[in-house]
């Protein structure tokens, strides 16, 4: 996610008083056309990071008149650990945005309510506790065996809410579906923050079937194809790690495209102010075929972008401004992370620096090389650094920063990156070691501790001192 949107958000909710307190923001293939591949890697992966459960989701949404949701979700999950399960835990983050628990800042809630949760058409018995779904199972699934699951419930979006949300007659489905968590030694599910992101998810497999009471424009994590007005279909995707979809109306959005490598960009953007979407298209394109060129491929034949002020990143579609004096930030940022976020893995709960502070690196160079004065490129970065609280460590659990979360991780983490590689000659260093990370993670799962052995092999040395200045590595680092 982005600095600036969050702090939209935090203006919003409490007033420019809180302005500096609270921050926001494997395996491969595509969603229906592969474009290319990549070369296998191997390193040492610790398990302790590896997923330990797989889902492929079938899931049914139904959008009624009067703005109700009928949503069914079917999800084979497959046991990838070690241990049998008595129970299947999901991160089921709309009951976390309800009435009764709702963060306090955010002023809207949404409903939820649950229809049944079945297994071979059965009932079966679950516990919901905001945002912690466990199914109970009458018997273990052993490790290597899948099981079918079914949820069905109803579900409101909260009116201009906070990622989920409806806006008039559009509606932004973020975590709307029960999403499968990890398991390493039980089920790794936190607690809803909206401070970065909370959510924990593995790459998974989608089939979406949508049917809307009336046409609407659809972007999502999966492959549409040409731009059309639509009220009912079907979306699927691979090897996507979080589902993301958008139904907006056609009244209030227009739409623009470029292909880039085989990658078509879509932007969306409010109908009501358009004259930088020619621009913003051609600065999406250039980034984008920046980003392929130096760090490496984008695989999939789709990105979307809709330009709703969100400021978050989910797997082929994000969310950025549509300020007219001010967007190119956000919107490289948030591409970005289809590198480092989507396509290289990490769990943002206890190492949001490995997404964050490495999109906020790699947009700040893109800026530096597109414009050649460092100001420009590092200055957003430079500024945050200097905020407050600037924790020592930095992979450590978002609730553990207090303050100190933005300027951390947005700030001194990418300026600690810059001056490192500046002795060591400078962007084009930089780039060629973070487009030679890029290609070792892959679509794999990432930790402080894989990264600084990388780190260490890369440069062949040994950098602890460097690292330990401000990570924690331990190789069994508790998960929470
Ligand atoms: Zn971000």
């Amino acid at each position: 996610m982005k600095t600036n949107n969050r702090f939209k958000m935090v203006a919003i909710f409490v007033g420019l008083a809180l302005l500096t307190g609270v921050l926001c923001l494997f395996a491969y293939t595509t969603q229906g056309e592969e474009k290319k591949t990549s070369g296998e890697v191997k390193l040492e992966t610790s398990e302790n990071i590896l997923p330990g459960a797989r889902g492929a989701y079938v899931i049914d949404i139904k959008l009624n008149n009067d703005k109700k949701f009928h949503i069914s979700a079917e999800v084979e999950v497959t046991n990838d650990s070690k241990e049998s399960w008595k129970d299947i835990g999901f991160d089921f983050i709309p009951n976390a945005l309800t009435k009764e628990n709702k963060p306090y800042l955010l002023p809207n809630s949404g409903k939820v309510s649950i229809i049944s949760i079945t297994k071979s058409s059965k009932e079966i018995p679950y516990e919901l506790t905001k945002n912690k779904l466990f199914l109970k199972l009458e018997k273990s699934l052993k490790p290597g065996k899948s099981t079918k699951v079914k949820i069905e419930y109803t579900l409101e979006l909260p009116e201009n809410g906070f990622r989920l949300s409806r806006v008039d007659d559009s509606y932004y489905l973020a975590h709307w579906y029960p999403m499968l968590g990890h398991y390493q030694n039980g089920w790794n599910i936190n607690d809803y923050l909206i401070k970065g992101e909370s959510y924990d998810t593995s790459y998974g497999s989608y089939v979406v079937n949508y049917d809307l009471p009336k046409e609407f424009l659809v972007a999502s994590s999966g492959y549409e194809g040409d731009i059309k007005q639509t009220s009912a279909g079907k979306i699927e995707g691979n090897n996507i790690k979080d589902f993301y979809m958008a139904l907006l109306d056609p009244k209030d959005w227009i739409s623009k495209t470029s292909t880039v490598n085989g990658t078509t960009l879509r932007l969306f953007f409010p109908s009501n102010k358009t004259n930088v979407a020619g621009l913003m298209i051609k600065d999406a394109s250039d980034a984008f075929a920046y980003f392929e060129e130096n760090i490496g491929d984008y695989p999939f034949s789709e990105l979307d972008i809709i330009a709703n002020n969100g400021g978050m990143e989910y797997p082929n579609i994000v969310e950025v401004s549509n300020n007219e004096q001010n967007y190119e930030n956000t919107l490289v940022h948030e591409i970005a992370h289809q590198w480092f976020y989507f396509m290289v893995s990490n769990n943002p709960y206890n190492d949001a620096w490995l997404d964050e502070s490495l999109t906020v690196f790699l947009t700040s160079t893109y800026l530096l090389n597109k414009y050649g004065d460092e100001t420009t490129g590092f200055e957003r970065a430079l500024r945050i650094s200097a905020y407050q609280s600037n924790k020592k460590i930095v992979n450590i659990a978002q609730e553990e920063f207090g303050k100190g979360y933005v300027s951390t991780i947005y700030g001194k983490v990418p300026i600690l990156l810059r001056d490192f590689f500046k002795e060591l000659g400078g962007q084009e260093e930089a780039l060629k070691f973070l487009s030679a990370y890029f290609k070792q993670f892959q679509f794999k799962y990432v930790d402080s501790y894989s990264f600084s052995v990388f780190f260490n092999e890369y440069f062949q040395g040994d950098y602890s001192d460097f690292l330990e200045e401000w990570l924690e590595l331990k190789k069994d680092a508790p998960i929470n």
